[in-house]
C-alpha cells in the first residue's frame, strides 16, 4: 500500500535560510500528494493497515480546517475504506472548504459539540465493533511508527527540526534517528506542558527524552497568528518557492530563522521537516498569502 509518491519528495538546501556556519536544508513532505500532504500519510499508513485486517470502516476527530481530516477522507477513498470524521462544533450553514473535500471524498461527517467533543467518546449509533478509531491527529504507537517512515535521513544531519501538534511526528523521527541527532521539536501549542511526557509515551524507554521542545513560536497559541508571522509566510515563499501554512510550518520556519540568526552551535548541518498540509490557510481571507 503506497498511496504517494516518494519520489516527489526532496532534500534541498536552502540559502535564504542558511548561514555561513549552519547551512539548512528543508525536507519537502509538502510534495508527495495534493491532498494526503506532509506527515499525516506516514502517521495514518499502518492505522489504514489495520483498520483493513480488522475489517473495519474508519472513524477519526478534528476540526473544521483539519490536515487529519481531509487526508484520512482522501486517503481511506483510494484504500476503498468507508470514513467517518466526527468534528468539532455545531454543523456549519455552509461547510470550510476543507469538510467540502473531504465529503466529497466520501467521508461522512458528524458534527458534536465542543463539549462533547472532548470527552472523545462516540457518538451514538456509532461503535467500536464497526469503526476503527484513529485518535485525533494520529496521535498514538501506531502513528509514532508510521513517522518512523518519513524519509529523513536524520543520520546525514547534526539537527532536525519539526514542528509539534500532538507530537506523533516528532516521536517517528526519535524512532528512526541516530542518537546523536539533536531533535528540536516547535510546539505550536501554547501551554502544552504534557507534550514531553506524551511524546516519551510513544517511546520505548532506551529512545524516551532523546529531543528538546521549543515552546517560543506558537505565536499565542493553536492557529493563532499574526500579520508578523504572515508577512514572514510571504517573504519566506517570494525568496524560496515554499509554501507554509500558519497552523504548524510557518512558525517552525520563523523559530528556524530566528534561532540560526542568533547562531546555532555545533550544527552545521540542519534538516528543517516540511510536514506539509496547508489547509489551515484556507481560513485566511482571500489575497493574505501571495501563494
Ligand atoms: C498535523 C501536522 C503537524 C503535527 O504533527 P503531530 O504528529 O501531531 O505533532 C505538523 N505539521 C503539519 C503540517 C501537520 O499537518
Amino acid at each position: 500500500m503506497n498511496l504517494i509518491q516518494e519520489d516527489l519528495v526532496t532534500t534541498d538546501a536552502v540559502d535564504w535560510l542558511s548561514t555561513e556556519t549552519t547551512r539548512v536544508s528543508v525536507l519537502r513532505l509538502d510534495k508527495i500528494h495534493p491532498v494526503i500532504s506532509g506527515n499525516k500519510w506516514y502517521k495514518l499508513r499502518y492505522y489504514l493497515q489495520e483498520a483493513k485486517n480488522q475489517r473495519k470502516k474508519i472513524a477519526t476527530f478534528g476540526g473544521a480546517y483539519s490536515n487529519h481530516i481531509i487526508a484520512t477522507a482522501a486517503a481511506c477513498a483510494q484504500e476503498g475504506i468507508q470514513c467517518l470524521g466526527i468534528i468539532r462544533g455545531e454543523a456549519p450553514a455552509i461547510y470550510s472548504p476543507t469538510l467540502q473535500d473531504a465529503a466529497a471524498a466520501g467521508m461522512d461527517l458528524h458534527f458534536i459539540s465542543r463539549e462533547a467533543y472532548k470527552s472523545t467518546k462516540l457518538p451514538d449509533g456509532i461503535s467500536g465493533n464497526d469503526y476503527y478509531i484513529i485518535p485525533e491527529g494520529g496521535y498514538g504507537i501506531d502513528g509514532a511508527r508510521g513517522a518512523a517512515t518519513i524519509p529523513a535521513d536524520a543520520a546525514k544531519f547534526d539537527a532536525v527540526f519539526c514542528a509539534a501538534g500532538t507530537g506523533t511526528m516528532t516521536a517517528g523521527l526519535v524512532l528512526a534517528a541516530p542518537a546523536a541527532t539533536k531533535i528540536t521539536s516547535f510546539s505550536v501549542l501554547k501551554n502544552h506542558h504534557n507534550l514531553r511526557a506524551e511524546i516519551n509515551a510513544l517511546l520505548p524507554p532506551e529512545f524516551t527524552n532523546r529531543f528538546e521542545i521549543n515552546n517560543d513560536f506558537h505565536f499565542g497559541g493553536y492557529a493563532k497568528c499574526n500579520t508578523e508571522l504572515i508577512g514572514f509566510m510571504n517573504e519566506l515563499y517570494a525568496a524560496t518557492g515554499i509554501p507554509t501554512d500558519f497552523v504548524y510550518t510557518a512558525k517552525l520556519f520563523y523559530g528556524t530563522k530566528t534561532i540560526i540568526q542568533k547562531r546555532l552551535t555545533n550544527c552545521s548541518n540542519l534538516l528543517v521537516v516540511h510536514s506539509g498540509g496547508l489547509q489551515g490557510n484556507r481560513s485566511l481571507p482571500k489575497g493574505t498569502l501571495i501563494f
